[in-house]
């Protein structure tokens, strides 16, 4: 018999366009959509950066604390980190990396030729911050699509679908986090449901889309805060008439709601560790960094 639970409809809170960095010593040009400045309304992710890069990228330096969350839109990644993985993702894969206690890595445009990623920093509650680090590989395949006439979503983390056919991505989470790339056609609408605890947003990537009621077009992010309680609630997406396709991410999660703060690539919750995890890095607790040749061309 089915349950007749009310489910709260989202609303979107506020919006704002992506912010433009230009190029910098390791990219060719840069964005931060969501911007590393109001942690209080973005809890618990910490920053999402666009970057389109070739040489020399990311080369090797040190994350603790937190998970990065690296999808690739153009172009080849090429990483490899000090636990051994090494590998190149291409359009559409997912990379979630756990750096927990401590990892070493590099992200760089396989054969310095070009790579346009959107990494998205999620943030790790206190208990979480030291767990050994992790590496998951979530490449496209991997990724399963929900699909309804005229809308596609490829679920990376937590669920996706309609009412009682859930989907669930290939992602392992410490802190639960929903998470996905979609497709909505001209005129078509979808439903996505999430925790009513989380804060979510979505990120326009192209098209002109009502979100929670909100019209958004292709650089434009929509948020929607916790709706309280322990049940589902409702966001509905529904792409604008005319021709063009809507292209969107959208991550949600429940706000962690502890102090953050961030020295380098490390986000702890008081300077003292921000303090110990350099210490613990220029001592060699995170290991060597690697010396691995550059993958090569197969
Ligand atoms: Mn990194």
């Amino acid at each position: 018999m089915a349950t007749d639970l009310a489910v709260l409809a989202r609303r979107v809170d506020r919006t704002h366009g992506v912010t433009r960095l230009g190029p910098d010593q390791q990219v060719d040009d840069k964005a931060f959509v969501i911007p590393p400045s109001d942690l209080g309304r973005t809890d618990p992710f910490l920053v999402l950066s666009e970057d389109w890069f070739s040489s020399p990228g990311f080369d090797w330096h040190p994350h603790r604390g937190i998970e990065t969350v690296t999808t690739v839109l153009e172009g080849a990644l090429e990483h490899g980190d000090n636990r051994g993985s090494a590998g190149v993702l291409a359009p559409g894969d997912v990379q979630w990396m756990t750096a927990g206690s401590g990892i070493i890595h590099r992200e760089l445009a396989f054969r310095d030729e070009h790579a346009h990623t959107l990494q998205l920093w999620v943030n790790l509650p206190s208990r979480l911050k030291m767990v050994p680090s992790r590496y998951q590989d979530l490449s496209a395949a991997a990724q399963p699509a929900v699909t309804a006439p005229g809308t596609s979503v490829s679920v990376i983390s937590g669920s996706a679908g309609p009412a009682g056919g859930l989907v669930t991505g290939p992602a392992e989470n410490h802190w639960p986090i929903t998470g996905g790339r979609m497709t909505i056609e001209p005129g078509s609408a979808l439903t996505q449901v999430l925790p009513a605890r989380d804060r979510a947003f979505v990120y326009v990537l192209s098209g002109q889309v009502t979100i929670g009621g909100r019209s958004l077009r292709g650089g434009e992010v929509a948020w929607s805060d916790p709706v309280g309680g322990e049940g589902d609630s409702t966001l509905e997406l529904h792409a604008a008439d005319g021709d063009e396709v809507v292209s969107a991410m959208l991550f949600s999660g429940q706000p962690i709601g502890e102090p953050v703060v961030a020295g380098g690539s490390f986000v702890m919750n008081t300077e003292d560790e921000i303090s110990q995890a350099f210490e613990d890095f220029h001592s060699g607790k995170f290991g060597d960094i690697p010396r691995q040749a550059r993958l090569k061309y197969r």
